[in-house]
């Protein structure tokens, strides 16, 4: 019988735990069988930025190790790659594989993707995202294997399997994609569209070690202790939503997703190997998700519109500086997507008035310095 989806216990980044522990879990749903020999696999891996592994913002060396170990096993050819923010290009590109510890996958017969090409898509059956341009090395792959990393997200709640796809946007586009779907709502749709159309064969997470507080990039490492593998991205977000004490429905992307009827919400109804009460972290650091209480019930008019204006300021996260740990490099004014990050006496001001709630600022400061804020209920609730 193949499990909806499988969890392995893995408490340590070792050579043969991780890999024993990865061949049982894909072995439970059933993930080898659509593997053939000569086939070319595409790594998905979540490489967010070029940071050492034990920041814990990647999926961790061992894990891809693991894998390309295991496909090459089948006779097929395993290529590594993803977009991380910034030039989808060679040199950045090569670095962001240098920091992240990807080259060790080489000495297994990985491949590292070096084709940095753009091409359009168009969508025809996608809610939000019908035409994108994506990242081209993963139209040349037979099959996809989505690699994911459990993490907290500023602006989604929690960053696996199915955000893991905004990585098929090239870098640069991506201040764009956050531009055009402001709402946490509309920008999650967007990612399952992605998700959706590139349709992953198989997702591996690594929760060996997650990340939790100010994730996605400049959190804390977090021991979970086990790996997941399933043929349906929005299933395992469930299970890792439960690992790490969230709700679906704070979560956008998982929102979206049952209510597409993609998942059921109801985590009993999987099929599950191995058991989350053995691996969840009851005290895991989690962030709310950017709310969307907005009272539209009220009408698109003046009452309406200043209905939602205060719930957007009572429950709405925010981004937050701590000044104390800012440098004043301005890479936050560089990236924020609505231009609304002025840098005054070196020091970056936010126009909270005009911010979409991206979380843009917080994913690209290099010093952590930039927080997600509670709104106001929150703060008050504590
Ligand atoms: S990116 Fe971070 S360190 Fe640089 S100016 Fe912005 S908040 Fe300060
Ligand atoms: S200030 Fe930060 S959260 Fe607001 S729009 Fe700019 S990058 Fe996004």
């Amino acid at each position: 019988m193949a499990y909806d989806v499988s969890i392995v216990e893995c408490r340590h980044y070792r050579e043969q735990e991780v890999e024993h522990a990865l061949r049982e879990a894909i072995e439970k749903v059933d993930g080898f069988s659509v593997i053939r020999p000569g086939m070319r696999v595409a790594l998905k891996v979540n490489l967010v930025r070029g940071q050492k592994p034990e920041v814990a913002s990647t999926v961790h060396p061992e894990v891809v190790c693991a894998l390309v170990r295991l496909i090459k096993e089948r006779g097929a050819l395993p290529i590594i790659g993803d977009s991380p923010g910034g030039i989808f290009s060679a040199p950045y590109v090569k670095a962001v594989y240098d920091i992240t510890g990807m080259r060790r996958a080489e000495a297994f017969g990985g491949l590292l993707n070096d084709d940095y090409s753009v091409i359009q898509v168009h969508a025809p059956c996608a809610v939000k995202a019908k035409d994108f341009p994506c990242t081209g090395w993963l139209k040349n792959a037979d099959v996809i294997i989505d690699v994911c990393k459990l993490k907290t997200h500023g602006m989604m709640g929690m960053s696996n399997a199915v955000k893991n796809f905004f990585g098929v946007i090239p870098g640069t586009s991506k201040p764009e994609f956050h531009y055009r779907f402001p709402k946490a709502d509309d920008f999650a749709d967007m990612l399952v569209d992605l998700y959706e159309y590139f349709s992953p064969v198989l997702c591996v997470c690594d929760a060996v070690i997650g990340m939790e507080g100010n994730g996605p990039t400049m959190g804390d490492p977090r021991e979970i202790g086990c790996v997941l593998a399933s043929s349906n991205g929005h299933a395992m977000d469930l299970v890792c939503a439960d690992l790490i004490g969230m709700k679906p429905d704070g979560i956008p992307t998982l929102r979206s997703a049952i209510g597409r009827r993609l998942v059921s919400g109801n985590l009993s109804e999987l099929k599950l190997y191995g058991h989350v009460d053995d691996f969840r972290v009851r005290d895991f650091r989690t962030v709310t998700a950017q709310s969307n209480v907005f009272f539209h019930i009220l009408g698109d008019g003046v009452i309406g519109r200043t209905a939602d204006f205060f719930a957007g300021r009572i429950f709405t996260p925010f981004p937050k500086l701590d000044a104390d740990e800012c440098v004043g490099c301005g890479k936050c004014a560089s990236v924020c997507p609505a231009k609304v990050i002025a840098m005054k006496n070196g020091k970056p001001k936010i126009d909270r008035n005009r911010c979409i709630h991206c979380f843009c600022c917080q994913e690209f400061c290099p010093k952590g310095a930039m927080k997600v804020g509670k709104g106001l209920l929150l703060r008050l609730l504590g």
